[in-house]
């Protein structure tokens, strides 16, 4: 009989793995996250990071959050509800609310956290969970840990809403429609104003996470609820500290009547350590800096441009992104994997995206454009990217 602890049934899966030709290690970064790094002992240009605002290795947040390590400590030492709860976290909150225009802020240790946490402490059995079918994994996961049903629309179709609302809203107590605010892998907006309509039409809550708005979209950087002026009329409004923000954590603001419930129900929060001080310090600089200008997302959003208007006029797919996404769409799976891996060999980080987590035939290489990139970093990675496209037969 063979030994249990051999893990024979994971040997045979990863198997599986390398003979579909999907098995990978796990790139390693050698730097900071920055515009030009080192990955795997080579420099490359970066353009696959989220740390939109060239945040995550600033000098000010770094600042900040040694000043934090040395009045609290490197760890929070126990869950929020027992001794965890710092005067540095409230603060967070504090900032997070006025930042997001919203009565208040409650935070968790990752954006993924918080939908995991936040859903199921929202609805019920007896209740419904309305679903974007291109929602992120961790609302996936979310609504799985719910005991509310679960319903799809069609990406972005607002008569394919109308029709779940519809038929579901005689049978259920609560609705919750929950989207992506931008979605990640298209760089498109959710048709926020269209959905906050039939919500109210049909009596249902809405919920918007907004890991890619967040910094990214609205004044300053406070999200899709207010690039549309929504405030009031969105009811969860989801936002990651680990992507513009360039640290960790996740949030979501809204009523107080929200916070005081999450507050104990919310079992990331109830059940797991609180975010360190390093972190919530380097977060409250961040959104001081957002708040105090809009240099940063100024940055962001001319280099989207920028870098985007010239892959178009070389005559690259970019999709419909409304955002810094910047996809570039080849369609062939292998092809877009040849593609990174030529982009690599010449100096530009760009990780291609394929079946499963985008349609077949649809496989992209995802540029993720940043405030901290130079002009001249970016004329690089498109001369490259031209380089490639022919030797392709692409361009
Ligand atoms: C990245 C992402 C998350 C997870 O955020 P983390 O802070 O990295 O855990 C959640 N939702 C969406 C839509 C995301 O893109």
């Amino acid at each position: 009989m063979s030994n249990v602890h051999e893990l024979t049934f994971l040997k045979e899966k990863i198997q599986e793995l390398k003979d579909q030709g999907v098995y990978r290690n796990l790139p390693v970064l050698e730097t900071a996250s920055e515009a030009e790094v080192i990955l795997n002992g080579k420099k490359v240009i970066n353009l696959s990071s989220n740390n939109y605002l060239g945040f995550a290795n600033h000098p000010r947040l770094k600042k900040a959050s040694i000043e934090a390590v040395e009045k609290y400590g490197a760890g929070a030492g126990a869950v929020r509800t027992i001794i965890g709860n710092m005067k540095i976290h409230e603060d967070l909150e504090t900032i997070l609310a006025k930042f997001k225009r919203e009565e208040a802020a409650f935070m968790y240790q990752s954006g993924f956290n918080c939908n995991a946490g936040t859903i199921q402490a929202v609805t019920e059995a007896g209740d419904i969970i309305i679903s974007d079918e291109l929602n992120h994994a961790s609302i996936i996961d979310g609504s799985r840990l719910s005991k509310a049903d679960r319903g799809i629309y069609k990406h972005s179709d607002m008569d394919s809403l109308e029709e779940v609302l519809k038929k579901n809203r005689d049978k259920y107590k609560n609705i919750l429609i929950i989207t992506d605010g931008v979605f990640s892998m298209d760089g498109d907006i959710a048709k926020l104003p269209e959905i906050v309509e039939l919500a109210e039409k049909y009596g249902a809550m809405t919920y918007v996470d907004d890991a890619h708005g967040s910094g990214v979209l609205g004044e300053s950087g406070r999200g899709t609820v207010d690039h549309f002026k929504l405030h009031g009329r969105v009811d969860f409004s989801i936002g990651t500290l680990s992507k513009a923000i360039g640290v960790i954590g996740g949030y979501v603001a809204g009523s107080q009547t929200m916070y005081e419930w999450l507050s104990h129900r919310a079992r990331p929060v109830l059940f797991s350590t609180t975010m360190t001080p390093a972190s919530a310090g380097a977060i409250i600089e961040a959104i001081t800096m957002l708040m105090e200008s809009t240099e940063y997302t100024d940055r962001l959003w001319d280099n989207a441009n920028y870098f985007k208007e010239k892959l178009g006029k070389l005559g690259f797919n970019t999709g419909h992104s409304e955002t810094p996404i910047t996809p570039v769409i080849i369609g062939d799976e292998a092809k877009t994997m040849e593609f990174s891996k030529k982009l690599m060999d010449k100096g530009v980080f760009v990780s291609g995206i394929v079946f499963p987590t985008v349609p077949k035939g649809t496989g992209r290489l995802r540029c993720m454009v940043t405030a901290a990139h130079t002009k001249d970093q970016l004329d690089e990675a498109v001369r490259i990217f031209e380089l490639v496209g022919k030797e392709m037969g692409i361009l």
